[in-house]
């Protein structure tokens, strides 16, 4: 047995699309981007998606939308990837870490309340694993003290949380298609808003501070339909290289026509996991998964004795992860952090199991009998 924690499930469709890419010699920045954005507007019923090249280079633009002035600050859980605090530094804005809610592990309410002061400008919410942020709670909170909230939605997509799609309930989603997400573009990701005019100057910031689609220019590149000036172009605003381009997103297509059976897949998995575990009074699941209602990118349990667990996984070919040594103990982020007592304690009881569509029931049972007869 050989079992990754990640694995992307890609096909003869998605290489069929890339194939169809390099056939019409277009791989950059064009016609399939927009198609997917389109997509991705209409399935989070959204009124603007924009694909870029990362979740991290969407944190990073969504921050930049609202110009918030240099040394605001911003809140953030301490429970997250780098990406998500790390947007808030490319923005010159302070993070104030906030420590984890004890069942959920999402932003801790009371430490929220507690962290927020009149220098605060915006939340940054993620849905940890998948599991909602209660939003109807988060919502009325912000709006009170004037904040902005981008959600950071990379290990979710499609998770709908009292009728609305996760990445609509703030000013901002942030999607990831990186390839440890439950769709892959091999690198990638998409940002949403329901206020377009937040996003007036996203695409020439996502596309080094040119926003006239140059795709279009070449398809009505033709002496009858001449524009005299169509090599003109006006630079209004800093632009990074941050685009995502033709052959990622026909890969994106393709995944995303997959995503309900991903979706479907990892919640039958996460169902058995549960079952699977539920005797085992020394481990807990890592939350309350609702698999019913949510799809999840990560599943992962609680375990007293977590590092010998993970080495003795390992001896038996099943790859685990820890997700995530808290940011407010990084060495980067030191100087903000060191102040989110519980997750700090908590994070090293987390181990975080193999789960992605193309693991079999077979495989899963035998990652619940390992786990049932460790000998310790
Ligand atoms: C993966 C991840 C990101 C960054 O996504 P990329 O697309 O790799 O930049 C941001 N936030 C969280 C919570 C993530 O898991």
């Amino acid at each position: 047995m050989n079992i990754r924690l990640f694995k992307p499930s890609l096909g003869e469709e998605e290489l069929q699309a890339v194939k169809e890419a390099f056939e019409r010699s277009w791989v950059g920045l064009g016609p399939k981007v927009n198609e997917f954005e389109e997509e991705w507007a209409k399935f989070t019923e959204s009124k603007l998606a924009i694909g870029v090249n990362s979740a991290t280079a969407a944190l990073h633009l969504s921050l930049a939308c609202f110009n918030f002035p240099e040394g605001k600050k911003v809140l953030v859980p301490s429970l997250t990837f780098s990406a998500t605090a790390s947007a808030i530094l490319y923005n010159k804005l302070i993070p104030v870490f906030v420590d984890s809610d004890p069942i959920t592990l999402g932003l801790s309410f009371d430490d929220l309340e507690r962290k927020y002061d009149k220098d605060c400008v915006a939340v940054m919410p993620v849905h940890y694993a998948g599991h909602p942020v209660p939003m109807e709670k988060l919502m009325p909170w912000a709006k009170a003290k004037g904040l902005r909230v981008i959600e950071d939605c990379a290990h979710t997509a499609g998770g709908i949380y009292k009728g609305k799609m996760l990445g609509t309930w703030g000013d901002i989603g942030c999607y990831s298609f990186e390839e440890k997400k439950i769709i892959t573009t091999g690198d990638g990701g998409m940002m949403v808003t329901n206020n377009p005019d937040l996003f007036k100057d996203v695409k020439a910031m996502r596309w080094v501070g040119i926003d006239k689609d140059n795709w279009k220019t070449a398809q009505e590149y033709t002496a009858a339909n001449h524009d005299a000036m169509h090599w003109f172009y006006e630079l209004n605003v800093l632009g990074y290289k941050y685009n995502m381009n033709d052959l990622a997103a026909s890969i994106g297509l393709a995944q995303f026509k997959k995503l309900p059976k991903f979706n479907k897949r990892r919640s039958d998995i996460i169902r058995r996991y549960l079952n699977g575990i539920e005797a085992i009074k020394e481990i807990k699941p890592l939350l309350p998964f609702e698999p019913e209602n949510y799809p999840y990118q990560m599943f992962g349990i609680r375990a007293e004795r977590r590092d010998e667990l993970i080495i003795y996984l390992k001896t038996k070919g099943i790859a685990t992860g820890c997700h995530y040594t808290p940011l407010s103990i990084q060495p980067l982020f030191m100087p903000y952090g060191q102040n989110c007592p519980y997750i700090e304690m908590e994070a090293n009881k987390l181990i975080t199991l193999p789960l992605h569509a193309d693991l079999t029931n077979e495989e899963v049972d035998y990652i619940i009998e390992t786990i049932v007869n460790k000998p310790f």
